[in-house]
């Protein structure tokens, strides 16, 4: 199909599906062939004032915040419901749109139901407190929604990071203006749709495509927006977190990491080696919790390495659309040309890439790289590539493995393979990190908090800590005098 003739996904503003008030629209492409296939409405001032505006009128009238909690849980009860129904529709849409391989696409989207269940559940669970005080009376705290929630989604995980931000703050009662990334606004709007579908009141329902340094920078500054939640670069993180200082407006950030996988000698190597690539390469490696370093006790260092080159090599990389596709494409050009760079910084600064890093296309595609001969004090020990690339890095004890861990700005994820039950105590306990997991890959559980110390951002999602971010307490004494 010719670009002009492909159909346009329009914004949903106070629920309704409209074109952008200016006309003006945008191209999304596929990243297994980078060509165009979408046309998206593109947000502009009007558009977002529209947004903003009608979920404030909702918030200030209760539309949805004095519908009780029970009956909040519902709403979002028939949401999972039908994304269960439609949830092919979402895994295609991610797959065309975000180039996830289709198995992947297939449990992000029966994630998101699960995700809108637990929080289905946890709407009227949510409790306060009535609290003995020194006076006569009733000390009562109550958790209240915080008010217009702005949610902005970056394109790696896109609507997998939308779910885990609309249904907690749906469930506390608060509207909602989404601003999904601009390489992958399909499933978002998907998401507006359900959503109204399911009985959300439409006034608290906006999904607002369009660029960040316009629609996102205008939502991050916008009075009437109370919260922001953002997921996303280090740069953006910061910058947002300084614009919010003058409206007080909440805020909370997930800004990526350099997160540790520590493989100690007496671990089941073979499990996990078996296990490891899919902590760093799944996703084509562009997951904040991926495990980019991997620190090995030097006893086993030559052997775990020379099996993570092999079990690497075995990878399928290839079209997403493919069941036997393990891993796909690149979300674009410009972030695999950021990989490769960093495959080079690597050689220069004395390291060696054992495997991958080769292209091939037409779409992004680029074979896991396995960076061996490295310290910690490279750049690609350091920063958060964003790519197929992991970087090996020994140890000789303990206490060096939980130093080189701790040695970096990040904190968000890690995970540690040990059959020391204690050693596993002590050192999942003394790495800074916000996630931990012992003999397994996985670092998000939806039940769980998610979310990082130091420069990974501040505030947890998920679990029911997301629901204090997308509430206020509020103390009302009654007097018993
Ligand atoms: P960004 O942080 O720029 O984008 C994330 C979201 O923020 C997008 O919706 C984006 O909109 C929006 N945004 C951008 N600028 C602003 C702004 N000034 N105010 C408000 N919202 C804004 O990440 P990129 O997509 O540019 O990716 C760059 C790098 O960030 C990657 O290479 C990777 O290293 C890292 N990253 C980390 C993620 C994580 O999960 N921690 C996720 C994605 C990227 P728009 O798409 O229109 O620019």
């Amino acid at each position: 199909m010719a670009e002009t003739e492909l159909p346009t996904h329009q914004l949903v503003v106070a629920g309704v599906r409209r074109d952008a008030e200016e006309g003006d629209t945008f191209t999304i492409s596929s990243p297994a062939t980078g060509q165009v296939v979408g046309r998206v409405a593109q947000a502009g001032p009007k558009d977002l004032r529209d947004a903003v505006d009608a979920a404030a009128g909702a918030f200030a009238a209760g539309t949805w915040s004095s519908v009780s909690a029970t009956d909040r849980g519902k709403v979002l009860l028939r949401v999972a419901g039908i994304i269960r129904d439609r949830l092919e529709d979402f895994a295609q849409a991610e797959v065309l749109n975000a180039g996830h391989t289709i198995e992947d696409a297939r449990w992000e989207a029966g994630a998101m139901a699960d995700v809108f269940e637990y929080y289905a559940g946890a709407a009227n669970k949510h409790l306060g407190a009535v609290v003995p005080t020194q006076d006569a009376g009733l000390g009562v705290v109550m958790r209240v929604p915080v008010g217009v929630c702005g949610l902005i989604v970056p394109w790696n995980f896109p609507m997998l990071i939308a779910t885990w931000k609309l249904a907690p703050a749906l469930a506390c009662g608060n509207p909602v203006v989404l601003k999904p990334a601009s390489l992958t606004p399909l499933t978002a709007l998907m998401l507006g749709d359900v959503l109204v579908e399911a009985g959300v009141p439409p006034a608290c329902v906006n999904v607002v495509p369009g660029p960040g340094a316009t629609v996102g920078d205008a939502l991050v500054g916008d009075p009437l927006v109370n919260k922001i939640s953002f997921t996303g670069d280090s740069v953006t993180g910061a910058g947002i977190l300084r614009r919010v200082a003058d409206n007080m407006t909440r805020v909370s950030l997930e800004r990526g990491g350099k997160s540790a996988a520590i493989v100690f000698a007496d671990a089941d190597l073979e499990t996990a080696v078996d296990a490891i690539p899919y902590s760093v390469f799944a996703n084509a490696g562009q997951d904040c919790c991926a495990r980019s370093r991997l620190l090995v006790e030097r006893s086993v260092y030559d052997d775990v390495v020379a099996r993570l080159v092999e079990r690497t090599g075995k990878l399928s990389v290839g079209d997403p659309a493919l069941e036997s596709t393990e891993i796909g494409p690149m979300i674009s050009e410009g972030q695999r040309a950021t990989s490769l760079e960093y495959l080079d910084v690597a050689r220069s600064e004395g390291a060696e890439v054992l495997c991958g890093g080769e292209q091939s296309g037409p779409g992004w595609y680029l074979t896991p790289a396995v960076v061996a001969g490295a310290d910690n004090s490279m750049r690609v020990a350091r920063e958060e590539i964003f790519g197929p690339v992991v970087t090996v890095i020994p140890f000789d004890d303990e206490a060096q493995a939980v130093q080189i861990a701790n040695d970096s700005d990040y904190g968000l994820s890690g995970t540690l393979w040990t059959r020391d039950l204690g050693r596993a105590v002590r050192v999942a306990s003394a790495v800074r990190t916000g996630v931990m997991s012992v003999n397994t890959n996985r670092s998000v559980r939806y039940e769980l908090p998610f979310g990082g110390f130091k420069r990974s951002g501040i505030g947890r999602e998920l679990g029911q800590s997301a629901l204090d971010h997308y509430t206020e307490q509020k103390t009302v004494f009654y007097s018993a005098d």
